[in-house]
C-alpha cells in the first residue's frame, strides 16, 4: 500500500495532510485521473464513478483480494466485500454494507459488485449455486419494475456489461468448474449483455439481507424496499421514462401476448409514456424482457403468476388512456364522464371488472356518514386525479407484492442458525431546486444513517482502544440527534405534526400544517421559515411563504410544503379500492384488501410518513445489530463522461456525504495504527539494532526503531498488538527516512 502522497495521492484519507476539504477533493481527483477510483477512509471505501470499463473486476482480482487482508493491496471494493465476508464467516459477526451517494454515483453497481464477489467466493455445489442464482436474479426483476431512465442518470449499460464481460474473458466458468452462477455466466455471452440494464433508480432505497449457514454458504435472503417514486407512473419529466417494465413489455412481448393483454406495440399510443423517450441508447428493452421473464422463472414465479403480473402492468397503461371529459348534470353541477367507452370495456375484460362500475368509481365519490350514503359527482379534474391515484396505487402495490413474492422464494426456513450480510443501496442527501415530501423523508433517513455512522465508528474506535489497552481520547463531533429529534419526535416532531394535521377534523391544508410548524419550532436552532426570525433577528426573504428550511448536518435544505398533506395521507377513494377488489383477477383483487366491504370499518392505514419512519426505525435496529461497512459513492461529473472530474460537483457531494467529518472521526486520537509485525517489517531498516537481522519480539523491535529516531512519546502509543501513531506527519517522516536509506 502506498502511504506517501505521491503521484496517486494517499490511498487512505486518514493520512491526508493538511486535512481540509480542498486537499481531500484534490486527492480524490489526483487518484481519479490515474484511474484509481477507490480510496479509503480507514475501513470506509470512497468510490468515484469511472464511467468506463476498468480491468479491475476479473477473476484474477477476485482471487487476489480473496487471499489478502484489507490494507495489503490497493483500495478496492473487493477488499471491503472480502473483509465483510471473512469476518462474517470466520468471526461470526453479522455484517452490513451501507452504500450511499446521489443518483448516478454508482450505488447499484457497487451493490452488484459486492454481491457478485460474495457469490464468487462463498462455496460451491448445485444447491448453493441455485440459491446464488435466485438471489442474483432478484436484480433484473427489481430493476425492471423499480428503475427508470432519469435525466441525472442517463448512462448506457455498456460499461457495466463490458466489465462483467471481462470476467468472461478469464474463462471463469470453466476454470472454477461451474462455481459461477449461471446468471453471471450469461452476462458473458452476447445474449446476456442486455441483462445488465440501465440501473437508474426510481426506487430510492433497497436493503437486502443475504443469509449464510455456519460454513458461510448462502441460504437465502430478504429484501426490503424504500420509497418507490410512484408519481413517475403517471408523469415523467421531459427526457425521462416511465418504469422499464412498460417499454420491456411493449418491445418484448410476442404478438399473441400483446393481443391477450390488449396492448399495441407502439409506445407512442400511451398517455402514461412520455413521447420521444421510448428508446435509450445501449439499452435493449426487447432482450431485457426475455431476461426478466427468465429471472422470474428462476426465482420461482409460475407462468400463471407472470401472466397476472403483466396483466396488472397492462392495466396501468390502459388506465392512462382512459380519457375523462367534462359533463354537466341536469342541475348544472359539473361532472365528468369517459370519452370513449372502449378503453374501460377492455380494462373490464382484461381483469374481470364491470366497466360500468369502474366508470362510476372513477367519476363519483361516495361519502358515508353514520346515517346515510351520499354520492357526489367528481368534476373532470377530480376524476383525472382519481384515475392517476388509482394507477399509482396499483403500480406501487404491485411492486410491493413482487418484493414479497421474491422474498417468499428466497426466504430461509426458521430454526436454522444463520449469519447475515445486509446490503443497503440508498439515496444520499437529496437537494433539488424544489424539495418536497420525498426529499424530506429521504434526508431524514440520511440524517439517521449519519447518526449510525458516527455512533458506530466511535464505538468501534473506543473498542479498539480498549482492546489495545490505550486510553480513550475524547473526540469532538457534531451530534445530529437534535435534527433527528426535530423530525421524528413521537409527539413533537415534524412527522408527528404532519400526521396530526392529516387526521385533524375540519379544514386542513398544507398551509395550516406549515403554520403549526412555524409556531412550534420558531426558536429551534435547526428550523427556519420566512415568518420565523433567524438568529440575527432578520426575516429571510430568500424563502417562499410556503416553505420551511431544515439545517441538516450536510447543509440547509428548503422544503416546499405543497402537497405534503396529500402525499402523507396517500389515500385512495374507497370507491376505487372497492371497484378493484371486485375484479375477478386474483392478483389485482389481492392488492386491495381494504376494498372488501366486510373490511370497510378497518382502521385507517398508517400515513406515508409514519410508514417510512417505522421502516427507518427497523432498518436502524437492523444496522445497529451488525458490523457496518461503508461505501460512499461519488459522481465525478454531470455528463456521465469518463475522465472528467468536476471539483465543484465532487465538493458538494463530499459535503453531503460528510467525508471530512468521516476522516476526523476516524482519526479520532491516532491517525494510523499497524500490527507490530507488519510495521517492523516495513521500518526495521531504519535502525541498526533491527537491521539486517533482528531476533527479538515484534513490539520490542518497533520500540527500538522508534526509540532510535527519537520520536516524541506524545506521538506514539504502544497497544497490545499494534503501534498507534497520532499524526500523519510522523508517518511521512518515517517514509521519508525509509526512502533515504
Ligand atoms: P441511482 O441512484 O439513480 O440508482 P446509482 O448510484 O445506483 O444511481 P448506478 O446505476 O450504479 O448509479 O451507476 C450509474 C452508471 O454509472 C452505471 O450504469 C454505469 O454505467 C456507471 N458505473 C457505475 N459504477 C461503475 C463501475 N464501477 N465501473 C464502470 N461503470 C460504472
Ligand atoms: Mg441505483
Amino acid at each position: 500500500m502506498t502511504l506517501l502522497e505521491g503521484s496517486v495521492g494517499v490511498e487512505d484519507l486518514v493520512l491526508l495532510e493538511p486535512l481540509e476539504q480542498e486537499s481531500l477533493i484534490r486527492n480524490l481527483q489526483l487518484r481519479y485521473e490515474k484511474k484509481e477510483i477507490y480510496t479509503y477512509i480507514g475501513n470506509v471505501l470512497v468510490s468515484v464513478n469511472p464511467y468506463q470499463q476498468l480491468p479491475i473486476y476479473d477473476l484474477e482480482f477476485v482471487a487476489k483480494y480473496r487471499d489478502y487482508t484489507f490494507y495489503e493491496l490497493k483500495p478496492h471494493i473487493y477488499a471491503l466485500a472480502n473483509m465483510a465476508y471473512q469476518s462474517l464467516r470466520d468471526r461470526d459477526r453479522d455484517q452490513c454494507i451501507l452504500i450511499t451517494g446521489e443518483s448516478g454515483a454508482g450505488k447499484t453497481e457497487a451493490s452488484k459488485l459486492v454481491m457478485s464477489y460474495v457469490a464468487a467466493v462463498c462455496g460451491k455445489g448445485e444447491q448453493v449455486n441455485s440459491v446464488k442464482e435466485q438471489l442474483l436474479q432478484s436484480n433484473p426483476v427489481l430493476e425492471a419494475f423499480g428503475n427508470a431512465k432519469t435525466i441525472r442518470n442517463n448512462n448506457s449499460s455498456r460499461f457495466v456489461s463490458e466489465h462483467l464481460l471481462g470476467l468472461g474473458r478469464e474463462g471463469v466458468g470453466s476454470r472454477e468448474g461451474g462455481t459461477w452462477p449461471r446468471c453471471l455466466l450469461d452476462r458473458m455471452t452476447r445474449k446476456g449483455r442486455s441483462q445488465v440494464s440501465l440501473s437508474l433508480c426510481s426506487l430510492k432505497g433497497k436493503y437486502m439481507d443475504i443469509e449464510f449457514d455456519f460454513k458461510g454458504f448462502p441460504l437465502g435472503g430478504v429484501i426490503t424496499n424504500y420509497l418507490l417514486e410512484k408519481s413517475r407512473v403517471v408523469k415523467q419529466l421531459e427526457g425521462e421514462r416511465n418504469f422499464h417494465i412498460f417499454y420491456q413489455l411493449l418491445a418484448g412481448a410476442d404478438a399473441q401476448l400483446l393481443k391477450a393483454l390488449k396492448l399495441e406495440r407502439d409506445t407512442g399510443g400511451y398517455a402514461y409514456l412520455n413521447p420521444d423517450t421510448s428508446r435509450v441508447d445501449g439499452m435493449d428493452d426487447d432482450a431485457n424482457f426475455k431476461v426478466l421473464q427468465s429471472a422470474m422463472t428462476v426465482i420461482g414465479f409460475s407462468d400463471e403468476e407472470i401472466r397476472q403480473v403483466l396483466e396488472v402492468a397492462a392495466l396501468v397503461l390502459k388506465l392512462g388512456n382512459v380519457e375523462l371529459i367534462n359533463e354537466f348534470q341536469a342541475n348544472g353541477v359539473p361532472a365528468s364522464g369517459i370519452r370513449d367507452g372502449r378503453g374501460v370495456q377492455e380494462i373490464g375484460e382484461l381483469v374481470g371488472l364491470n366497466s360500468v362500475e369502474l366508470e362510476r368509481a372513477l367519476c363519483s365519490r361516495t361519502m358515508e356518514t353514520a346515517k346515510e350514503k351520499v354520492v357526489t359527482t367528481l368534476n373532470v379534474i377530480q376524476a383525472q386525479y382519481a384515475r392517476d391515484a388509482l394507477a399509482k396505487n396499483i403500480y406501487s402495490r404491485l411492486f410491493n407484492w413482487l418484493v414479497n413474492r421474491i422474498n417468499e422464494s428466497i426466504k430461509v426456513g426458521t430454526g436454522e442458525k444463520r449469519k447475515v450480510m445486509g446490503v443497503l443501496d440508498i439515496y444520499g442527501f437529496e437537494i433539488l431546486e424544489d424539495n418536497s415530501f420525498e426529499q424530506f423523508v429521504i434526508n431524514y433517513c440520511n440524517e439517521k444513517l449519519q447518526q449510525v455512522f458516527i455512533e458506530m465508528t466511535l464505538k468501534e474506535e473506543q473498542e479498539e482502544y480498549k482492546r489495545e489497552g490505550i486510553p480513550w481520547v475524547k473526540v469532538e463531533y457534531f451530534d445530529n440527534g437534535i435534527i433527528c429529534n426535530l423530525i421524528e419526535h413521537n409527539q413533537r416532531g415534524i412527522l408527528a405534526m404532519l400526521d396530526e394535521e392529516c387526521l385533524r377534523p375540519g379544514v386542513v391544508s398544507d398551509s395550516t400544517f406549515l403554520a403549526k410548524l412555524n409556531q412550534l419550532f420558531s426558536k429551534h436552532s435547526h428550523y427556519e421559515s420566512k415568518v420565523t426570525q433567524n438568529a440575527q433577528r432578520q426575516y429571510d426573504h430568500s424563502m417562499g411563504l410556503s416553505c420551511f428550511r431544515i439545517c441538516h448536518y450536510a447543509g440547509k435544505v428548503t422544503y416546499n410544503v405543497n402537497s405534503f398533506i396529500d402525499k402523507n395521507n396517500d389515500l385512495l377513494f374507497r370507491d376505487l379500492s372497492q371497484a378493484m377488489w371486485k375484479a375477478r383477477h386474483p392478483l389485482l383483487r389481492s392488492l386491495f384488501p381494504e376494498g372488501d366491504p366486510k373490511q370497510a370499518s378497518l382502521k385507517r392505514p398508517p400515513t406515508a410518513g409514519a410508514q417510512f419512519k417505522s421502516s427507518v426505525t427497523t432498518l436502524m435496529k437492523n444496522l445497529y445489530s451488525k458490523n457496518p461497512n461503508y461505501i460512499r459513492c461519488i459522481k465525478p461529473n454531470e455528463h456521465q463522461q469518463r475522465g472528467h472530474f468536476s471539483f465543484e460537483l465532487v465538493s458538494v457531494q463530499a459535503q453531503y456525504l460528510g467525508l471530512l467529518e468521516n476522516v476526523r472521526v476516524r482519526r479520532a486520537g491516532y491517525a494510523y495504527r499497524q500490527a507490530y509485525g507488519s510495521f517492523l517489517e516495513r521500518y526495521r531498516l531504519l535502525s541498526r539494532s533491527t537491521w539486517p537481522r533482528w531476533n527479538g519480539g515484534d513490539q520490542e523491535g518497533v520500540e527500538k526503531v522508534l526509540g532510535e529516531l527519537s520520536m516524541s512519546s506524545e506521538e506514539l502509543a504502544f497497544g497490545k498488538t499494534k503501534i498507534f501513531i497520532r499524526s500523519p506527519k510522523t508517518l511521512f517522516y518515517l517514509e521519508e527516512q525509509r526512502r533515504l536509506r
